[in-house]
């Protein structure tokens, strides 16, 4: 596999191929699968996500502790009037990605996309796209590799882990995978991709993790629903040719730097930022005891 995104550019430029194409080559000499079973894999997944970015828009979708859930159905209403400030699109979107988080948080089931705390950003990025620029499900699932591919190069160099490197290596991780997805569907080159990557991650690097009584709901929802529109933004200011001036690379680099200098508290032990509020600590008493 690749290690930097340095060598995925460098691949798709010598055979002039697009980032999910040089990964889809690779995931198949790597598993020894056929094109048709890594395709009908990924299938698997994308369905997994429509399900979950769909299901709390109609009916509310609640937790057991009650720290969490009903927002996504909420913000679907508010879209529904079309008095948004954001627009129907956004506001689309933001629900799509508080139903994901919200199912996680009740229990249902999601594809951790790279994580399950963050499997809200992908799955509606992609579904909101797909409805906007009339794609298929293979283009989603073509979409879905290049995602992969750059989650990869994070892992490698970084952490996915909120408990090893704060909010920033999932949700951002998260919305830097959807960014250059997002660009690629929409017709960007591959360079494209991870300057929408790099943004994103660089929006938020530093973003604590935080989660009150140390479970994987407040203020995860409400990050999945802002890092979707992370990502949307990302892709958007690439397509439009704004270039980042740290490469991917650096940028994973620096976010690996800044994960391993949070203090403890601020990685998902639930000893700091928003759960060691009065508030957080109060719902962690009530539910914990
Ligand atoms: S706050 Fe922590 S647990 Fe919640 S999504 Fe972010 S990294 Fe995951």
């Amino acid at each position: 596999m690749f290690n930097r995104a340095e060598e995925i550019l460098q691949k798709c430029k010598e055979e002039n191929k697009s980032i999910s194409d040089v990964i889809i080559e690779k995931e198949m000499e790597s598993f020894g699968l056929t094109y048709e079973k890594l395709i009908e894999k990924m299938r698997e997944s994308l369905e997994v996500m429509k399900l979950s970015a769909n299901a709390g828009l109609e009916k509310e979708v609640k937790s057991v502790s009650g720290l969490t859930g009903g927002n996504a159905k909420k913000i679907e209403d508010y879209k529904n009037k079309g008095k948004t400030l954001a627009g129907n699109f956004i506001n689309s979107a933001m629900a799509k990605a508080f139903s994901t988080a919200e199912v996680n948080a009740s229990m249902g089931k999601i594809v951790a996309s790279p994580t399950a705390g963050a499997s809200g950003i992908i799955p509606s990025a992609f579904l909101s796209v797909k409805e906007k620029l009339d794609l298929s499900d293979e283009d989603l699932i073509k979409g879905l590799f290049t995602s992969a591919g750059i989650g990869e190069i994070i892992a490698k160099n970084s952490t996915i882990s909120g408990a090893e490197g704060g909010c920033q290596a999932e949700c951002g991780a998260a919305a830097a995978m959807a960014a250059g997805a997002l660009v690629e569907m929409a017709g960007g080159d591959p360079e494209d991709s991870f300057n929408a990557s790099s943004f994103a991650l660089t929006n938020i690097m530093g973003l604590v993790c935080d989660p009150v009584a140390g479970l994987v709901e407040y203020p995860c929802a409400l990050r999945n629903s802002s890092g979707v529109v992370n990502a949307i933004t990302s892709a958007d200011m690439a397509l439009a040719k704004v270039q980042s001036l740290v490469p991917f690379d650096e940028v994973v680099d620096a976010m690996s730097k800044v994960g391993k200098s949070m203090p403890a508290a601020l990685r998902e032990t639930a000893m700091g930022g928003l759960a060691a509020t009065p508030t957080g600590k109060m719902c962690s008493k009530k539910i914990l005891g």
